[in-house]
């Protein structure tokens, strides 16, 4: 069974198709632009479409078998006619596509065909670019290249051009999730950055941000502390909040959380509590939900939406928060 091709599918069902397509119609390009964000497959992608060319005894005439020679060598990047390109140090130079050009004027090894991949292709140096390009603009009848990017605004139009594009579309919070935990961050941290970002790299940053860390604390006790109540306390915790959240952009973060918190209640009072934000505090939030109406909820989250709008509209602060934390517990909506 061919299972890394069904989960890719599932993760990136139109890219996938596309290049089931081509092959089954037997109208593969010379060259694609794999383009998405981190995580979201390209490479694996890129290594998949290249056994399907090569597998020997391939399922449903396309899907690579992982368990022939070709297959395994491919897997384990031994493919006499496979190439990848990854840059060395912070860009791939020109003598390592002069090399991949060298490779391709021999025939294919074992076969007719061959296959180049180019990781991380908007790192190319500019003359690294253009003898590329020029590969490009004599493509021979064997030849298939993969380029790869998480930024395709830095490549060369002309390469581009040359290329059949296919996007990847930005993978979901519960894959980013469970990529993160595969990453040994534990489920608490990966839930809720996997709510915040849906980039891995910066999601495997925050996940390691102390700042972030504290954050989360001190956006739950504020929580917490509103189930207490008291004037004293919300002008407190109003307090708290500002000793951490100073710039905009970080009061921005703490309301994000803010809302987060509220959506895992809405989330646990609808039964759908498969995907919190907050895990660890789901028995706490169960026990909050009975006491609150899906209403009081709906309310409490369009005031912290408010509220975010009015710190883009540079609001002070400290008095908007203070509001925030009133209505919030009252009940009532902004005036
Ligand atoms: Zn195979």
């Amino acid at each position: 069974m061919s299972k890394l091709w069904e989960e890719t599918a599932a993760r990136q069902p139109t890219v996938m198709r596309m290049i089931e397509n081509s092959i089954l119609k037997d109208r593969v390009a010379h060259a694609y632009l794999f383009e998405g964000d981190p995580g979201t497959g390209k490479k694996e992608a890129a290594l998949l479409f290249a056994k399907s060319l090569f597998c020997l005894e391939p399922e449903k005439e396309l899907r690579p078998c992982e368990r022939c020679v070709n297959c395994r060598r491919i897997n384990h990047g031994n493919h006499p006619d496979i190439h990848v390109i990854e840059p060395n140090g912070l860009s791939i130079k020109k003598e390592q596509i002069y090399y991949l050009q060298q490779e391709f004027t021999k025939t294919g090894v074992e076969s007719s065909r061959k296959v180049y991949i180019v990781n991380h292709a908007d790192k190319m140096t500019a003359s690294a670019a253009n003898s590329l390009l020029k590969f490009l603009e004599e493509p021979s009848s064997n030849t298939v290249a993969f380029l790869i990017t998480e930024q395709s605004s830095r490549m060369l139009p002309t390469i581009i051009s040359r290329c059949q594009q296919l996007s990847f579309r930005p993978i979901d919070d519960i894959q980013l999730k469970e990529r993160l935990i595969q990453d040994e961050i534990p489920l608490s941290m990966a839930s809720l950055v996997s709510k915040i970002t849906n980039h891995l790299d910066e999601a495997r940053a925050l996940s390691q941000d102390e700042w972030f860390a504290q954050a989360r604390s001190i956006v739950l006790k504020l929580y917490e502390g509103l189930r207490v109540g008291g004037l004293a306390i919300l002008v407190q915790l109003s307090e708290d909040f500002h000793s951490h959240f100073k710039e905009k952009e970080q009061i921005n973060l703490g309301l994000d959380l803010f809302v987060l918190i509220h959506r895992d209640l809405l989330s646990i009072m609808t039964g759908e509590e498969y995907s919190l934000a907050f895990p660890d505090y789901a028995v706490s939030f169960r026990q909050d939900a009975l006491l609150l109406t899906a209403e009081a909820l709906v309310d409490r989250l369009s005031f912290i939406l408010e509220a975010k709008r009015r710190i883009n509209n540079n609001m002070n602060q400290q008095l908007l928060m203070e509001q925030l934390l009133l209505k919030v517990q009252g009940g009532h909506a902004f005036v």
